[in-house]
């Protein structure tokens, strides 16, 4: 008998690529879509909407990535500095043309914000994972997906890949209509963008206000948050605690924190 709401975790050998950029493109005025090539990409998979790789971001005066030692990287020379690292959702992977697609939300400051800004085709980068991925099993009654522009890629993916005619809601947090995005789905999709100004971006109360007015549909639903740490908790809790959903059937991570730099964190117990 096939277990109901099933989720798995996958775990994937862990492999350091050399990618290059293919192309860039401004999916919106604060989106970057990079797509990335090269040989080095034969074998990756991501099972998972919200897998995650580690962009390894060369930084001035590296025009190739400097990882830090590791099992398939050599010690390094004393002084050596690394480049920085940090997480992003493989967009969209297409074994067939050798792409893999990553989607940056550009912001005040941050090496990644920096490297995205700048790349152009040729621009080498490194690609670390994923390390593993988490399935959830597409037979809930319906979807609910929240965040902020940085859970818009997984976003995206998780309704690419939802079966036709189920019920799948998206809140999501935006500077403005400009950064609205289009989503490909067959999914019955209702979607709430909330405008907020960019330096907000950490105020949970844009989401938290959208999320309690709204009305969770009958039956069984899987619902997924992702963004500002903080947010995520208190939406998470609020869902938890004051809604009653089962805690089994949400996750819930930071996707980065005000003031810290490459953060994640997963909340997903108590
Ligand atoms: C599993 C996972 C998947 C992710 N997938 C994506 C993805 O596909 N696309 C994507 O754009 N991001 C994604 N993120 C978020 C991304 O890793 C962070 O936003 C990261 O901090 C960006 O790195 P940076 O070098 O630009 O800034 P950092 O050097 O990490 O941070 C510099 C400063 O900017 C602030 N900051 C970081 N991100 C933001 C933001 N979005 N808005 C406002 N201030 C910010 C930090 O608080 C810090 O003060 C993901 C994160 C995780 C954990």
């Amino acid at each position: 008998m096939i277990e109901r709401h099933a989720t798995a975790r996958v775990r994937h050998a862990l492999r350091r690529r050399l990618l290059t950029v293919k192309t860039t493109e401004r999916l919106t005025p604060q989106m970057v879509r990079i797509t990335l090539t090269g040989d080095d990409l034969e074998g990756f998979v991501s099972a998972g909407y919200d897998d995650h790789v580690k962009l390894c971001l060369p930084t001035e005066g590296q025009d190739a990535p400097v990882w830090p030692a590791g099992p398939d990287a050599p010690v390094l020379p004393e002084g050596t500095v690394t480049s920085p690292m940090r997480d992003f959702t493989p967009r969209r992977h297409d074994a067939a043309k050798g792409e893999l697609v990553v989607d940056f939300a550009i912001h005040a400051a941050g090496p990644a914000t920096e490297w995205a800004s700048a790349a152009k085709p040729g621009t080498r980068l490194g690609v670390g994972g994923p390390r593993g991925s988490f399935v959830v099993t597409d037979d809930f009654d319906w979807y609910l997906l929240i965040g902020d522009e940085t859970a818009l890629p997984a976003i995206g993916r998780r309704l690419e890949e939802l079966r036709p005619d189920v019920s799948a809601i998206v809140i999501a947090t935006v500077a403005g209509v400009e950064e609205q995005q289009t989503f490909e789905t067959a999914t019955r999709l209702e979607t709430r963008w909330i405008h907020r100004p960019l330096a907000d971006a950490s105020d949970p109360a844009f989401l938290l206000d959208a999320v309690k007015s709204l009305p969770l549909p009958q039956g069984d639903g899987y619902i997924w948050i992702a963004g500002e740490n903080d947010t995520v908790k208190i939406l998470r809790r609020h869902l938890v605690e004051e809604r009653g959903h089962n805690r089994a059937w949400i996750k819930a991570a930071g996707y980065w924190r005000k003031g810290s730099a490459g953060f994640h964190e997963n909340h997903n117990e108590g």
